[in-house]
């Protein structure tokens, strides 16, 4: 089913990445930034990320041994210091999610690269490391992402979606690995429901929620993929969801012959079997179009109305 599974260490069957956001209020901020203030609720609901939620799932990865990647806009990590702290006792890798959750394909090229690097400055001042890894804020990977990844020296991107297994992105500057994931890997569209965010779908239970997960790990065991949970600590360490998340982790030991990894691991180990000659990896050359296809030419954006 997968025509160039990655050899994994120590023989795994697949390689396991629990990888979480902490977006807490940045993403309040930049929906509502003249009235994010005042809705209080929206903000004790995101808060419930640092404060409540990443204390207990540190906790729960050190019960089990395991180390993750928490993805931290650089603003969450000024305004949450505390909750870095935790994340760096508990062993963790902090990567680049922005400064303040800001969307790079709604950026002028510029100003795409002056959150970039200032998110860059406060992971570097507030870890003692510059990041190594990227995830854009939900996905919005950019046609200019690549080169700055390339310029500030990160090996690898978790923003995109093209494979099972990791893949190489390129363009005429250089090359990142890139660790993807897909939707049903995010806890977004299982769990989230805010009135101020303007979601208002209605959440699963953890059990529904997470026989999607199981049914991606099973998979993902069966033909030597790249399992990538994109979960957030307001949502996915709510406690019933978190007592799901023990259960599920439980299952992946006891299945056995799993390799379990921070982002930076994976991409490190990616490198070094391309290097040692072990495994070629699929190249997705960037950026995909040079513009709006030509076809359509002026035709107006009604044909798909
Ligand atoms: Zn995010």
């Amino acid at each position: 089913m997968i025509r160039n599974p990655v050899p994994w260490p120590h023989g795994a069957r697949c390689a396991v990445a629990f990888t979480f956001d902490m977006d807490a209020d940045s993403i309040l901020h930049l929906a509502h930034h003249t009235s994010a203030d005042t809705r209080v609720a929206a903000l004790s609901m995101l808060r419930y990320g640092p404060e409540v939620a990443v204390p207990r799932l540190v906790d729960l990865y050190a019960r089990f041994g395991m180390h993750q990647t928490l993805l931290l806009p650089a603003w969450c990590m000024e305004r949450y210091p505390a909750a870095v702290e935790t994340i760096l006792k508990g062993g963790h890798e902090i990567a680049h999610h922005g400064y303040l959750h800001e969307h790079p394909n709604a950026c002028e090229r510029d100003e795409e690269l002056y959150w970039f690097q200032r998110a860059i400055d406060v992971i570097a001042r507030l870890t003692g490391e510059r990041p190594r890894g990227f995830r854009a804020a939900s996905y919005r990977f950019s046609r200019h992402s690549l080169d700055f990844l390339i310029q500030e020296g990160l090996i690898y991107d978790a923003s995109l979606m093209g494979d099972d297994v990791p893949y190489l992105l390129e363009n005429d500057k250089g090359q990142v690995i890139e660790l993807p994931t897909h939707y049903a890997m995010d806890d977004w569209p299982h769990f989230m429901a805010s009135r101020d965010l303007g979601y208002m779908m209605s959440p699963k239970s953890p059990p529904q929620a997470f026989e999607v997960y199981q049914a991606e790990f099973e998979a993902m065991w069966e033909y030597g993929g790249l399992w990538i949970a994109v979960w957030h600590p307001f949502l996915s360490g709510r406690l019933a969801r978190c007592v799901a998340m023990a259960k599920l982790i439980e299952h992946m030991h006891q299945k056995g012959q799993v390799w379990f990894a921070t982002l930076e691991e994976i991409a490190a180990h990616v490198r070094q079997v391309i290097a040692d000659g072990h495994w070629t990896p699929r190249r997705d050359r960037l950026p995909y179009y040079e513009g709006p296809i030509p076809e359509l030419g002026q035709a107006t954006p009604t044909l798909a109305r």
